[in-house]
């Protein structure tokens, strides 16, 4: 089955200078710079999107708006266009970045053994190798409130669903030198697409094997 890739921006953007998520950003640096999470979120999906694009593979970002569109809705909008496109394999990837002291990166799945866990072993493996001195979270014992309503979207929809915690944003080193640096953000980019591409070649092994 041919791929199709629903990428989901976590929160709103900003419009007109007014960020449209309360909270969901980074303290205020010493040097004046601040990471509103719903922008982070949106450059890093439009990268992905971009990258999938020019190698052919379907994909679409599924809250292309910037005012923050509740969880309710993205999720009926991913499973609305699973059906229509029904011989297609589906893969919905959420973007975030974390909070709430840490560092490294996270990547939550629905409960239970799901297709999900395939495309979560690449998307972390491709992270290990774009950022081997980063941490890999495995211990997910201190999650906050954000993870829990993050859930949502892996409850709620119908195909294989990951979400992407991606650093720290009250973290100054991860915030500063990675989420907004262009260079950080072409990293994180990265280890989505490569993920992605080694689950579509080995869904197409497992087509080949049926
Ligand atoms: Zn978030």
């Amino acid at each position: 089955m041919k791929p199709f890739i629903l990428l989901d921006p976590g929160h709103g953007g900003i419009i007109d200078g007014t960020y449209q998520t309360a909270g969901k950003r980074s303290p205020l640096w010493s040097n004046g710079t601040q990471l509103f999470e719903g922008e982070f979120n949106r450059a890093i999906t439009q990268g992905i999107s971009q990258a999938l694009t020019l190698r052919g593979i379907e994909n679409k970002i599924i809250v292309p708006e910037l005012e923050d569109i509740s969880l309710r809705i993205r999720a009926s909008r991913a499973n609305h266009l699973a059906t229509q496109y029904p011989h297609h394999q589906c893969l919905l990837i959420s973007v975030h970045a974390n909070a709430g002291g840490g560092s490294g990166f996270e990547i939550y799945t629905s409960r239970g053994h799901t297709n999900s866990d395939i495309i979560a072993d690449h998307i972390t493996h491709a992270f290990t190798q774009v950022f081997p001195n980063k941490p890999l979270r495995s211990d997910y014992s201190d999650g906050d409130s954000d993870k829990e309503r993050g859930f949502y979207m892996l409850r709620k929809t119908r195909m294989a669903a990951v979400l992407t915690e991606n650093f720290f944003m009250d973290n100054e080193v991860e915030c500063c030198l990675i989420l907004m640096s262009p260079t950080g953000r072409q990293k994180i980019i990265d280890y989505h697409v490569k993920g992605i591409l080694a689950w579509i070649t080995d869904s197409e092994k497992r087509d080949l094997s049926v």
